[in-house]
This record gives structure tokens, sequence and C-alpha cells, in this order.
């Protein structure tokens, strides 16, 4: 049994590498130093399509994108609280003195969350399940070590650190906003770009990388105005699958219920910070994830940052790893502008009609576009298709790297010269990739390993009766087109995907 996994682990890690997904650790040739990755080709292609998913989204929903430096003056995060207390805790092993993130240690061992746990509660648990040592199998030293996650850096003789999320540098310029919206709230604003944290051992491929790009919106908001929010009315019927703190400690299942009765339950806490859970799972079906691997779980009040009024994260459910943590919404108060008014002493307000003035609050939705992206590799893998001796990636046609390959039937110049002239019109609205060389087999074989959707071919006919052969990847069914609809045939057919996923009725 555990022979035959690590025979399926092998071939889905050698399918990430061969198609050009992601490689690495990187540098490869120089040993690979853990957390640091290169996205190939395909990988590259992959991920532009998830973030322009998350542009889409959250630009159809009135945030707009900004970009912030990745690299600030240790005041700023003094004033978020991140040199103080962004720290993983430690456990070193007694004889080979190897150390590991003990949270982890005991999720990877017992398979659940540690994060709420205290110092004592963490050193207890490792002793009564005997864990031990995964590198030389021995006890460990009874006691918790803390290490900063900030990279450090100096910049003109001060001391620096490169951002380990988006969202500090994203609060920065709020009187720039507030100006800029005409001091109107709520208004919401988002960043999608690299952090940086200094994480002890980081494994799982990018889903915990040293180097990662975070995709972060963020609601400026009236606390008074949390309870009148006009979007909620559109999305209060609908149904999201809401795992309470409690049912996590009964061990019971999700309730799939309406927002308007989690609302009534107090699972959240207000209309606002409701529609960002929404907000959240609608994106993550968007970029294709089937409904039933998504749920969100709430924080156990212990494991929430004291600053928060409300937390719920968004998991999936993966092959690989099982249910894993993608997103945090959090409703973060006003913490981080009080606290950056205090340290930078000027004043962080806005105005009400009355006169009044306060602090504004924080609705976050916090995610990243690596773990969509090796969620997308993970669930669309088919390893079904490896035992029939070929590998085919199948993702949803609307999230796939490539939208269309193109290939002439022969290397004839007459087919090379139709071929090129197809792409040519197609190029400017699909990714489309061109390959003139292989048996047309071997090329169709190539083509779905990428998880490209269709293939047009370019025969002899075509240069009679000015058509092509389109190629579903899936159904494998070809049908002849006219040249001159290629274009409209391919947009639909690439949209009809989309409206599956809207419905939440993707079921390729
Ligand atoms: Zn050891």
């Amino acid at each position: 049994m555990s022979k035959e996994k690590s025979e399926e682990e092998k071939n889905f890690l050698s399918f990430i590498q061969e198609s050009g997904l992601i490689w690495g650790p990187s540098p490869e040739i120089y040993g690979g130093l853990a957390g640091f990755y290169t996205y190939g080709p395909i990988g590259k292609l992959l991920k532009n399509k998830v973030e322009n998913s998350v542009r889409s989204i959250f630009n159809n929903f009135n945030f707009r994108e900004i970009e912030g430096p990745t690299i600030m003056p240790d005041i700023v995060w003094q004033a978020s609280g991140h040199l103080e207390t962004f720290k993983d805790r430690l456990i070193r092993c007694q004889k080979c003195k190897s150390i590991f993130r003990a949270d982890k240690l005991i999720e990877e061992n017992e398979d659940i969350s540690a994060d709420a746990f205290s110092d004592d509660q963490i050193l207890k648990f490792i002793a009564n399940k005997k864990i031990k040592c995964p590198s030389c199998n021995s006890n460990f030293e009874n006691k918790i070590e803390k290490q900063s996650l900030m990279m450090k850096t100096q910049v003109a003789g001060h001391e620096a650190s490169l951002r380990p999320e988006t969202a500090t540098v994203t609060y920065l310029p709020f009187l720039r906003y507030y100006n800029f919206y005409r001091k109107k709230l709520p208004f919401g604003v988002f960043q999608i770009g690299k952090a940086y944290r200094n994480e002890i051992s980081p494994r799982q491929s990018v889903l915990r990388g040293r180097e990662f790009t975070q995709a972060e919106g963020q609601i400026f908001i009236d606390p008074q105005l949390k309870n009148s929010w006009p979007e909620y009315e559109k999305v209060k019927k609908e149904k999201l699958p809401f795992w309470h703190y409690k049912d996590q400690e009964k061990n019971s299942s999700i309730s799939v219920i309406s927002i308007e009765e989690a609302l009534k339950k107090k699972y959240v806490s207000s209309q606002a910070y409701a529609w960002c859970l929404w907000l959240a799972h609608t994106q993550f079906l968007e970029f294709g994830i089937p409904k039933d691997h998504i749920r969100l779980r709430q924080h156990h009040p212990e494991e929430k940052a004291f600053y928060a009024e409300d937390a719920w994260d968004i998991e999936i459910k993966l092959n690989n790893y099982g249910w894993t943590e993608v997103c945090g919404v959090h409703d973060r108060t006003d913490y981080d502008l009080k606290q950056h008014s205090k340290f930078s002493k000027v004043d962080l307000k806005a105005q009400r009609e009355n006169g009044e003035y306060f602090v504004p609050h924080v609705l976050e939705i916090a995610f990243g576009t690596d773990r969509p992206t090796y969620a997308l590799i993970d669930l669309f893998y088919d390893k079904k298709s490896i035992e029939e001796g070929k590998t085919t990636f199948k993702i949803p046609y609307h999230m796939a790297p490539i939208d269309c390959s193109i290939f002439p039937l022969m290397k004839k110049p007459d087919l090379v010269e139709l071929a090129k002239k197809v792409k040519q019109s197609l190029q400017k609205e699909f990714i489309i990739d061109y390959d003139e060389s292989g048996s047309i087999g071997k090329r169709y074989l190539r083509s779905a390993t990428q998880g490209t959707p269709y293939a047009i071919t370019i025969d002899y006919d075509s240069l009679e009766k000015k058509d092509v052969t389109l190629r579903d990847r899936d159904t494998e069914k070809q049908i002849r087109v006219p040249i001159e609809k290629i274009n409209e045939v391919l947009k639909k057919l690439l949209s009809l995907e989309i409206e599956f996923v809207k419905a939440g009725k993707l079921v390729k």
C-alpha cells in the first residue's frame, strides 16, 4: 500500500516537473534552498490565469488594485506587531539537534490543528503521543524556542524588513485613499504581490514557500455601518459550507446554511463580514475548485489574532495533503489604523456626515495565488490516465494554461502556411501553442498533458474547404469548423465553461 503511494507521488512529481509547471526548490543546480520555487512556462501561464481571475473578481466588486513596496523600514513592523510577535515555535531534537516547527509536527503526525495550543500544550502533546524526530527518531528537548519569520535587510544604514504580507503595506496610504475616494467610506483596495517569510522547514511544494505571492483585498468601513451593507441583500439566501468552531470540537460535520441563517445563529458578526466570506467562496468557485472540496472553517477563539473580531478560513480538500487553508477572512477592527497612527503620529481617521471623527475598521480577504495554482494541479491531475499510458491534466477549460493548440497535419509548406495564418487570427484573444513536429497522436497527447482544452488540426481538406478539425480534450470528439468562425466558436466554448463554474456545477 505504502509502496503504491510513493509510486503515485513520484508520478505526480514528475508530472509537475516534466510538464513545465513547477521546478525546484530553486536553484536546483546548487542543491536547492527549501521554500523557493520556479514556475515553468506552463506553471506561469496557469498562475497568470489565477491572478487574472482575482483581478477580475475584485474589480467587478469595486475594489481597486494598488502596488506598494515589498521592503519597509522596521518602524512599520514594530507598529504592526510583526517584529514582536510574528514568530514560529520550534522544537529541537535532543540527539541530532535538528529543529522543527512544533505545530506542524503535530499536524503532520496527528492530523489536527495545533495553532491554538499553548507552548505547554504542545510539549505535553508531543510527549504523550511519543512523536519522535523525523530525522533520527530520538526524543525532543522539553522546551519551545521561537524564531522570527521576518526577512531582514538594511537600507541606507537603517534596519528594514521584507514584507511578510501585503496587508500592512496596503493600510499605510489610508489618507491617500480617503482623498481619492472623495472622503466616502466604505471603499475597497487590493494588492497582488510577493511576500516573504523565513519559515523554519518549509515542505509541501509551493503551499508553503519562503517567497510567495499574496492577493489581499481590504475594505475600509465605518464600524456603525457593518450591518447595513447594501450588497448583503443580494447574497443572503445563498448557502455556504460553515464549520463552526464548536462543531470542530465535537467533530461534527459542516452545516450548509444560508448566509442569513449564519448571521441569525451568530456564526458571523456582521452583514459586511458575511459578504466578504461569500466573496471569498465565490472566488474559489471561480478558480474552478469543485464545490464539495471547499469549506469555511471558523478559528477557535484562542487561535484568533487578539485584535480580530471574526476570523474564518477557507479550506480546500487536496488529494495530496487533505484539507488545506487557502484563504483567511478577518474583521481586523480598527487595530491597524490605530497602531500606525500611534507610531507615525499621523491621525488616520475619517469623518461622518455629522462631523464626528472615527477610526475606520478593516475587513480583510487574505489569500495567495500559489495555493490556488497548486490546488488546480493537485485536483485535476488525472491519475487514471497514467494507467492508460498517457497523462492528462483535466483542469477546467477556462483555467487551462494554454487555450488551444494548432497543428498542421504534416510539415508541408501549404499546411504550415495555413496553420500559421489561423494561429495569427487567434493569438490576439487566446493563448495558443503551435506545434508541427512529431506524429499527430503524440502532439494531441502533449497538448492534453498541458491541460489544453482544444486542439485545431489543419489537414488537406482545410486547404480546399476552408475549415479545420477542432478536438475536445476530454471527450476526444472532433468537429469541423469553418476557419472564419473558429474565433467565435472557441470563445463560446471557453466561456460556456465559465457559466458552468458560476452555477457551481463544475463536474469535469
Ligand atoms: Zn534527531
